[in-house]
Order: C-alpha cells, then structure tokens, then sequence
C-alpha cells in the first residue's frame, strides 16, 4: 500500500546483515538506533569477515613456519579504521549502498567514529603506517604497544590559548578489539635479586601487575592479509581485596587495582624530550615485558627450541621507549631458560634492531641510575654485565681513549649517574637505522660516532615512508579517480606506478581538471572551518599549511614572523598585485612546553588582528585550527597548495608529513632537512622551493658565535616584525605578553630563526610569483604526485624485511 515504506524495506543482504547486528548485538531497534549504533553495527559486520581472513592469516603464518616481524612501539598513530578496513577490502561501495537502503549515511557515521590517538606525532604515526604496510605486503607481524585508556589529549582553543582535554576515545566502546585474558603475564617491579650458590639468580620483586592482551585487527590492501596489533592493558591480579572490603576499607580494596591501572591510563603527551616521570619508565617495563614473554611464549611453542629465535623473531625498537626489552630477553634468556650469558648476547643481537628518531640532546632517553635499579633490579645487574662485555671489546682496540669509552658506556658518569637507553638499544642490536639520509649521517658523526667506530656497518638508513592507501586513496578519493584515469589502477598496488603520471604534466586540459580537483578539496575544507570556526575563506587563494606538532625546531615561529612581514607589506604596498593566500596552522603543544603554547597564543593573536582589518581583505586570512590529529590531517592535506616543512637544518630526522602533502599535490617551502633532502632529489630543483641554511653551516653557524642581534639589525622586514609583535601590536590586552619570546630569538635563537628569515621571506616571494602562472604551478604539482610513489611505505618495510629482518 505505503510506497515509501516497501521501498525502504532492505533487501540488500549486506543491509540485513547490518540490521541483524543493530538489533542483536547492539540491542537497538531501527527507530532507536542512533548514529554510534549504526557506527557499531557496521564494524561489528565487516569485523566478521575480517576475523575469517585474520584466523587465516595466522594459520598459514604457523603452517609455514614463518619468521615474524615484531614492531616495538609506545605509540601507534592509526586514527580511525571503519574507512581504511572498508577501502582495503573493497568494500566501500557495497556499505554506502546498503547503509543508504537503511536511510544511513556511511560518510556520517565514518566522522562519528573516534581517533585511535594512540601516539603524539610522526614516530606513532609511522608506526601506524608499518603495520599498514607489513599487511598488505603479506608480511607476518605484531605490533606491540599500550592501549592508553585516555590517548593523546583533545586540544581546545580557548581565547587563542590551548587547553588540554582528556581524550576519551573509548566512551562508546571499541568494537574494533578484541581482549584476550588468556593471554596475560606477569610484570614484577622492585624487590630484590638473590644469587644462590648453585649460579641460579632469582628476581622477587615486591610488586606485580597482570598485562593482559587487547587484539585489534590490521587489514592490508585488498584484504590480502590481516595482522595483530595488540595493546596491552595493566590489571591488578587481584582487583579487589575482600578482606579489606569487608573491613569496610573500600579504597584500600581498590588501590592496588587503581595503581595497576594508572599504568596504562594516559600516553605522555611530550614529542621528542623524555618525560623523566617514574610512571614513564613502568610504562616502558610493563609493554617491554609483555611483548617478550608473549614473543618467547610463542617462540617455544612452534618451533620448541629458544635457540633458533634470531631466525623465527625479527623484534625492531621503534626509539629507545621499548630499548629495556634488550635486558629482558636477556632476563628470560639466562634466569629462565638456563642460558649462558654469552650465548644469550649472542642471541639477543641478532633478534633485536633498533631506529633512532631523533638527535635532539634532550630527547635521549636516559634514567637515574637509583631509579633504575630500585625498579628494576635484575636489569640493573644485566645492564652492568652488558656494560662490562661492551667496554673490555672496546678497550681491546688500541685507538680508543678514555673519552670515547666514557661515550660509548651504557652508564653516563659524572653527576648524576644515568642509563643511557640509545647506547643499550645500540649496543644490544645487529642494526641501527636512521630515518632519512641526512639524519643517519649526523648519526655517524654526533651521538653514536664512537660507538659507530667500534661497530662499523652497524648504522643504516630506512628513510620513512608513509601508506598510500590512507594518504591518497582513503584521503583524496577525487585525486585517485583522476590519477586511475590518466594511468589505469597499477598505482593503486604500486605507488612506484605513479611517475607515468609524469607524461600527462604537459596536457593543458588534464592540469586543469587536476587544479579543479585541487580546487574542489578546498571549497571542503573551507566548508568544514566554516563550520568549525566560524572564519570564511576564499578558496581561489593559495592554501598555505604548517601542521604538525608545535616545537621550537619545527619554526612555526618564523611562518608566523614572515606573516607579520607580509602583513607589513601588503599595507605599506597595496598597489603591488599580491598573490591571495590563507595560512593555516594546526598542530599541539607538550603541555609543559611554555614557549610552544605561547607561539599557539601567537598564531591565534596575529590571526585575529589581520583576519579583521579590512585593509588587507582577502589577501591574507590566518586560521588556528583546533585539535590536530590524524583525521583532521586527512581534511587538510588534500586541500594544500603549499606545505610548510621548515625546520633548522640537521633537527628534523626524516618528517613525513612532507611526504604526505607532496603525494597529493602541494608544493613544498622547506629547508635542507630530513627528507626534505630526499623529495627535492626525486621530485627536482623547478618543483620545490628549498631555501635557507644547510645542517654544516648551522653547525659553522653555532661554532663561530652566533649573533643574532646582528642579523636582526640587518633585515628591516624582520625587526619591523619583531618590534610589531613584542610591542603588543598583536596583544593589546598583555602588550608584554611576547616580549621575552622576542627577546630570546634577540639574545640566542638557538633555532636559528632570524639566520633563516631573509631566505625564507624570498622564497615565499617566489612562490607567489609561481602561483601567477598558474599552468606551470599546476605542472610543478603534478611533478610532485608522480614522484613521490617512493616514499610509500611499502617501499621501506620492503627495505626493513630485506636487510635488517630477513624476512623477505
Ligand atoms: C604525519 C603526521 C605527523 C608527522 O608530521 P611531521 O610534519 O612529519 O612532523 C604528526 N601528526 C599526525 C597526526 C600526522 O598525521
């Protein structure tokens, strides 16, 4: 009778199933449901098919016999599945279809669903990227990590100020994981070590916490293979005391559940310098711990003999956070499995590698040696024994002095004794990787120079990669669509495809349906600040990005110095014919990171003066966009005509959001760092704007004295800027507010911002003059996409597998 009714009865069997798991699984009726629920139900029924091609996947791994990569990391980055699973298994269309017969709308409920903000920044989403990677490249591995209860913090801009919310990304549930109590071990802190005469040595630590596994599925392109990222949770073993409790003493019949789970309760919110918290180290311990023994477990029972682990376990430390694993397996080796100790050494070396992330002093990780051994007393013992094996071999060699044994020691001496973990995750593994040329280079020569002396062809590269499925295809389906039809879908398996793209640059109607795909990501992101934030932007302006987290050395200072000069100009000048641009900024501070919090204050206070002077219009509009994350990346990315990587030379390891916004069309303003180095050299001079100081001469800089002051004095556009800004120009109501951030940049600059100004300031010019002529700006982008397909991150696990993991 009800036309409409009998038509939005669902036939499609894919939408009956979505229905049977709303009313059966989520106890929801049509009429009830609420998006979390259709949320729920369509994970819960994709989620079926992945567990089938997951439980296969493990079992061929068994049937063959296969050596397993293990990926060690206190952070992973992935953000949201429900787009990524279904894109990988293909089944995009099949799901908006049956969701729409259901009146849902699939892209909706895709937004609803939380991050997964497991990690701070580019080391977390790197490994996000990898365990991407390993799937689709049919590689068995394990991700192994922490599932924080309360991840990376939800970043509010209050006023211009960042307030720090906590994450609550478990609120509705996590249909995605799946918890394992039978996989569950114990973790002991403290207590002491007893030698008994016979050689055994017996650890009884005082405490212990249950870390219990937390599986969540990662599915590779076209659902080839699906790996395990599992997450380990802290439990009490016995969560509540009854005896207290009948005592009435209901906290003290809870503490010790509440001290077990404060453990995985909160991910440091601190990028690249150490958080020097005791919780930080237990944090360490408990997931190192953890992953070993379920790594060993798992070693003994398929092939029986601890013996041949090197050749069935390739276990790699993503930075020095997992490194304790090293004295651990080292722990299980010699207390538990009855082995010699230099047979042990043996062994562990040739499971273990190890990537360092970062050259920064203050971000190697090192640990009071008290602490270190009141927690962890057994692993002190081991860590001295290591030490003393490590020195002797280095004493042996007739070149090395005292200097260089107090540099390649485990134990930093003079004042507080410390552990330093780079040296024991180096001295500990058969390979240690940097992330980008330049950066495994400085290696060599700053922190591990003689340790890499001792151990020559230890230090490699891997420079880092990032998966194309999330970046392009899942990100920009309207650029994939293009791409596909200028080249057919081989890039879609292969991003090393792309450079046929390359042959279509020349092709004035195929630039102009490439700038209009640019264009039409940009009417949605301007659409969602908008919506967000209340500010209109033009979209025929040129869209120029910085995001990424908020650090000194990434200089979001200088983007923001040049913006004031720019503003500057404009006003002195407006007969000249300025290029329309909007700048955007997105990124977090650490919370204790006062100078970073104030340059987000910066950001918000210049872009409030110049978004309402209507002198300017809209020839330069500035926006602050709250709450960076990986979701949040995937909007803006795409719409970029301009991406900001423009950190001092020789402090930025590789970086991967440069990566991320070559591939999908932005031109890079950057400097001479990380792989910045590497894009240029795939992507070409004509197609990138590089500017300012190389690694060597900020080094030069530094050795010789550097004056700032002097080369303030130098550059009108720059200490115009610098007075504006520490004259309360931008804060009326604290006029002295950036009085001391402008003092330092006079006194020291450590960052080097005014070296780099004049060359910055020039470059950006240069890019206005590109953007003029649009047809070769267009060019210059499609350059970039069809030469990027390198930096997938398949083309660097590939790496890893061949020559550090042996697995393929
Ligand atoms: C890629 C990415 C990063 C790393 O960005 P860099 O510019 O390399 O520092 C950080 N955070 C998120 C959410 C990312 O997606």
């Amino acid at each position: 009778m009800n036309v409409t009714a009998a038509a939005a009865t669902p036939t499609d069997p894919l939408a009956d199933r979505i229905l049977d798991a709303l009313i059966h699984r989520i106890g929801k009726d049509r009429d009830a449901a609420r998006p979390h629920d259709w949320l729920a139900a369509t994970i819960l029924t994709i989620r079926d098919e992945i567990i089938d091609r997951w439980m296969e996947s493990t079992k061929a791994a068994h049937a063959a016999g296969a050596k397993r990569v293990y990926y060690l990391s206190l952070e992973f980055l992935i953000g949201r599945l429900l787009r990524d699973a279904l894109s990988n298994l293909g089944h995009n269309d099949a799901v908006r279809d049956a969701l729409a017969t259901l009146g849902v709308d699939l892209a909706e409920i895709e937004e609803i669903e939380p991050d997964a903000a497991l990690g701070n920044g580019g080391l977390g989403r790197l490994a996000a990227c990898f365990m991407e990677s390993l799937a689709s490249l049919e590689l068995p591995a394990y991700g192994y990590g922490i599932r924080y209860v309360n991840g990376m913090f939800r970043q509010r801009i209050d006023d211009g100020w960042q307030m720090e919310l906590p994450e609550t990304w478990l609120a509705h549930g996590n249909p995605w994981e799946f918890e394992r109590r039978e996989s569950a071990y114990f973790v002991g802190f403290g207590g002491e070590v007893v030698a008994h005469d016979n050689g055994q040595v017996h650890w009884s630590p005082v405490e212990a916490v249950e870390a219990v596994a937390v599986d969540t599925p990662v599915v590779g392109w076209r659902g080839k293979r699906v790996n395990t990222l599992r997450l380990w949770t802290a439990k009490a073993f016995d969560p509540i005391k009854l005896d207290k409790f009948n005592e009435g003493d209901f906290q003290g019949a809870l503490s010790g559940q509440m001290r077990a789970e404060t453990l995985t309760r909160v991910l440091y919110p601190n990028d690249s310098t150490p958080a020097g918290q005791e919780l930080r180290l237990r944090q360490e311990y408990f997931f190192s711990s953890a992953s070993i023994q379920d790594i060993v477990r798992r070693h003994v029972q398929y092939f029986g003999d601890i013996a041949t682990l090197p050749d069935k376990a390739a276990i790699q430390l993503n930075d020095t956070h997992p490194a304790v694993s090293v004295a651990e397996l080292m722990r299980l080796l010699t207390d538990h499995h009855d082995m010699a100790f230099d047979a042990a050494w043996d062994l562990t070396r040739r499971t273990f590698g190890y990537t360092n992330h970062t050259l920064l002093p203050e971000a190697l990780e090192s640990w009071p040696l008290p602490l270190f051994e009141r927690l962890l007393p057994r692993h002190m013992q081991i860590v001295y024994a290591i030490n003393a094996k490590l020195l002797r071999e280095a004493r042996a060699n007739a070149d090395v002095d005292d200097r260089a044994i107090a540099a390649i020691s485990l134990i930093e001496e003079g004042g507080e004794r410390r552990v330093r973990m780079a040296n024991l995750a180096f001295a500990g593994s058969h390979s240690v990787n940097g992330v980008a040329a330049l950066h495994t280079a400085l290696m060599k020569q700053t922190v591990f120079a003689d340790l890499h002396r001792m151990y020559p062809d230890r230090i490699n590269n891997k420079t880092n990669g990032i998966t194309p499925r999330r970046w392009l295809q899942q990100c920009n389906p309207a650029l994939t669509a293009l791409i596909r039809e200028a080249i057919g879908d081989g890039f879609c398996d292969d991003a090393e495809k792309l450079p046929a793209l390359a042959a279509h640059a020349d092709d004035a109607a195929f630039r102009e349906r490439f700038a209009a795909v640019k264009r039409s990501n940009k009417v949605a992101l301007a659409a969602y600040i908008k919506d967000s934030m209340g500010l209109r932007l033009d979209p025929d302006a040129l869209f120029d990005v910085q995001i990424k987290r908020i650090h000194e050395y990434k200089r979001q200072l200088l983007n923001i110095v040049e913006t004031v000069a720019l503003y500057d100009q404009i006003r002195s000048h407006p007969e000249r014919d300025w290029t329309p641009r909007v700048k955007l900024f997105a990124g977090k501070a650490a919370s204790s990171y006062h100078n970073a919090k104030l340059i987000i204050k910066l950001a918000n206070d210049v872009a409030r003066r110049i978004n309402a002077d209507p002198s300017v219009g809209d020839l330069l509009k500035i926006a602050f966009i709250p709450n960076y994350n990986v979701s949040l990346a995937e909007k803006i990315i795409p719409a970029a005509d301009l991406s900001e990587q423009i950190s001092t030379a020789g402090m930025e390891a590789s970086g991967t959001g440069n990566m991320k916004f070559a591939l999908n069309g932005a031109l890079t303003i950057g400097t001479l760092d990380g792989a910045n180095i590497e894009i240029k050299d795939r992507v070409g001079d004509d197609h990138i704007f590089i500017f300012g100081m190389t690694a060597d001469e900020v080094a030069a800089k530094r050795a010789d004295g550097y004056r700032p002051r002097d080369v303030i004095d130098a550059s009108p556009e720059l200490a115009q800027a610098l007075a504006a800004i520490a004259s309360g120009v931008f804060s009326p109501d604290d006029p002295k507010r950036y009085e001391g951030l402008v003092a330092g940049l006079y006194d020291h600059d450590w960052f080097m911002v005014a070296a780099d100004f004049d060359a910055f300031a020039g470059a950006q010019r240069a890019v206005d003059a590109r953007w003029q002529d649009r047809a070769v700006w267009t060019r210059s982008t499609i350059h970039n996409v069809a030469n990027v397909g390198w930096f997938s991150s398949d083309r660097t696990i590939r790496d890893y597998a061949r020559e550090i993991w042996g697995v393929m």
